[in-house]
């Protein structure tokens, strides 16, 4: 039977903040957009994002304070041009969501309220309750819906068409019935969100499999900066649901086992507000000395009952009903039990600031696009501020999106053939019939426990070494799993089965980039190389993945600009 062959201008995978903004623009401007989303848009995980989202526009703030905070808290790793970019442009994207719809939480005055976040000089993330992502995501939605973006909801995007350096469109397959189809287009976006579920604890959603990565890797293209994955320091205790930094924004304070507010050791000016991965380290560190609380030892207070009912009630509502789901514990009375969680990811494919896709470090793919949280632009370097992910992901998606209406005049289409949907095809086939032993929850378990134990927060050669051989071995048993269901019908078994194969190969990526990077920096910390290293590694990890699988790396520079590198102490 012949696989349908439908052709777009464009198609982007993905319906999150990033997806929705770029589909919006396109088809706001003409072009005909498909999106592809294994996910009700809506359910994508941008509509957990609690925090808020950066926009320096009060008087005490400016563009320039947030451009340095973002560089030094991306321990200079980020590209100068783009963070300049971003927060340039923040500001406007704060009045374009308000004009599409979005309502932020404000001041008496009418303003629009920002409240502090972690390593920002000013109170700068506007907010929305503790709702923002699901405000702004509702927002980008309706307004993608309305001019006419076609969504192709619970469809899975299982292979890229790429040949000769360029991208001419999008294999899937409808969840529901396994119907594949072919999605031929002058350009492709990704916006394929993060890869946490990597990590046994962590903050993401079920969905966020890495799937985007992976798929362009095997390709032999390029993932940057794969190392950096960003541990942030208020998870629930036991399954890493996150706390956003909110709590600490609005003055959440932590304490330890002798009840000491021990970021006083850590960060004696910032304290709880230092950057994510000084407090991850620092709530980690007074863990393994033996100063945790809980049944278990493994977690620390987060404290807000000084706040009050009333502040905790109209700021931090949904955070205190996690806890009180998760935990049983009510935060209006008394202390959380929280510990670190594998929250995101820096890394990705590499991009410049218009969203064109990296061949290697002087080439890009023809009509191949990526924003949001899977692509590295890169405006978090070694680590993420809270806050700027939610407007990377707008902003970029937005302006990817304008990027995309004007390159589609100079790309010619390459049509399509049944052969493109041969490799998704073969997974597809490969996965319901293989007829092994192992199992592949089992496997995923094993995945997740290697990475939080031996790649996590703190890392060696010795535990990265191990997470290596680990991969590799889950690798080759992955050729030998089974499924029992062998349906067509909304076949999760399969679904799953097709992401931890994704989740292998970007997990060697995240292990074989960190065991290169012998210094520490942002996010990657190594016991046995504690300094930054700026001699050796001011530069970006650039790796590709050969035919039989191994890893290939190579680095690009960084694009510096007038924030000097400087030690970095909070
Ligand atoms: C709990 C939590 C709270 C957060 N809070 C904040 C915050 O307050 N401020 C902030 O700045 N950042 C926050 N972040 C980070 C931020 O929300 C995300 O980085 C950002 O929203 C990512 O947006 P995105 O559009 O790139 O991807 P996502 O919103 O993750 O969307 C990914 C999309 O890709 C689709 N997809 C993936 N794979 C496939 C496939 N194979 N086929 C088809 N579709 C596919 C999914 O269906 C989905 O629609 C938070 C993150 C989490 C987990």
């Amino acid at each position: 039977m012949s696989i349908p062959i439908y052709t777009y201008d464009a198609i982007i995978v993905g319906a999150g903040l990033a997806g929705c903004a770029a589909a919006r623009e396109l088809q706001n401007a003409g072009k005909k957009v498909a999106v592809i989303t294994k996910l009700h848009p809506l359910r994508s995980h941008s509509g957990a994002a609690q925090g808020g989202i950066n926009a320096a526009f009060s008087d005490e703030d400016s563009v320039e304070l947030h451009e340095f905070d973002t560089v030094k808290g991306s321990d200079y790793l980020a590209d100068q041009d783009a963070v300049e970019f971003m927060c340039q442009k923040a500001p406007e994207t704060i009045r374009w969501a308000e004009k599409m719809g979005a309502a932020f939480s404000r001041q008496e005055n009418g303003k629009i309220a920002q409240r502090p976040f972690g390593g920002q000089s000013s109170p700068r993330a506007c907010y929305a309750k503790d709702r923002t992502g699901l405000t702004l995501l509702q927002t980008v939605y309706e307004q993608a819906d309305r001019v006419g973006v076609k969504f192709w909801d619970e469809w899975y995007a299982a292979d890229i068409i790429y040949k000769d350096g360029k991208v001419s469109g999008v294999v899937a397959f409808n969840i529901r019935d396994m119907q594949m189809a072919i999605f031929n287009a002058k350009s492709v976006m990704f916006a394929t969100g993060g890869y946490a579920r990597a990590y046994k604890i962590n903050s993401n959603a079920h969905a966020n499999t890495g799937d985007g990565l992976s798929i362009v890797a095997r390709h032999g293209l390029p993932l940057e900066d794969m190392e950096f994955v960003q541990f942030h320091p208020s998870g629930l205790s036991g399954n890493g649901v996150l706390i956003s930094e909110a709590a600490r924004g609005e003055g959440g304070r932590l304490f330890n086992s002798k009840g000491e507010r021990f970021m006083e050791k850590y960060a004696p000016n910032a304290l709880e507000l230092a950057s994510r991965d000084v407090v991850a380290r620092a709530i980690l560190n007074e863990i393994r000395e033996g100063r945790g609380v809980g049944p278990r030892k493994d977690a620390v207070y987060l404290d807000v009952t000084h706040l009050g009912k009333d502040l905790i009630m109209e700021r931090l509502p949904e955070l205190r009903e996690l806890a009180m789901t998760f935990l049983g514990l009510d935060m209006i009375k008394e202390p959380i039990l929280i510990s670190a969680t594998a929250h995101y990811s820096m890394g990705g494919i590499p991009v410049d600031i218009d969203g064109h896709a990296r061949l290697n470090n002087e080439d890009f793919i023809e009509g191949f696009y990526a924003a949001g949280e899977c692509s590295c632009v890169s405006v978090h370097g070694a680590n993420r501020l809270g806050a700027n992910s939610v407007l990377e992901a707008l902003l970029f998606g937005r302006f990817v999106g304008k990027t995309m209406v004007n390159d589609i005049e100079n790309i010619t289409l390459r049509p399509a053939s049944q052969d493109d949907a041969a490799r998704a095809l073969q997974e597809v086939e490969f996965i319901l019939n293989n007829n092994g032993d192992e199992s592949v929850p089992s496997l995923r378990d094993e995945l997740q426990h290697c990475m939080s134990d031996n790649a996590g927060a703190f890392r060696t050669k010795e535990t990265l070494q191990i997470a290596v051989d680990k991969v590799k071995e889950l690798r080759e048993r992955f050729k030998n799993i089974r499924i029992k269901d062998k349906s067509k019908i909304f076949n999760t078994e399969l679904q799953e089965a097709i992401e931890f194969g994704h989740m292998l190969d970007y997990s060697l990526f995240i292990v074989e980039s960190a065991i290169a990077r012998e210094e520490s920096r942002g996010a990657h910390y190594r016991e046995d190389f504690q300094e930054r290293d700026d001699e050796n590694f001011l530069k970006h990890t650039m790796a590709y993945m050969d035919e039989d699988g191994n890893i290939k790396l190579d680095y690009m520079d960084v694009v510096l600009g007038k924030h000097e590198l400087k030690a970095r102490n909070y």
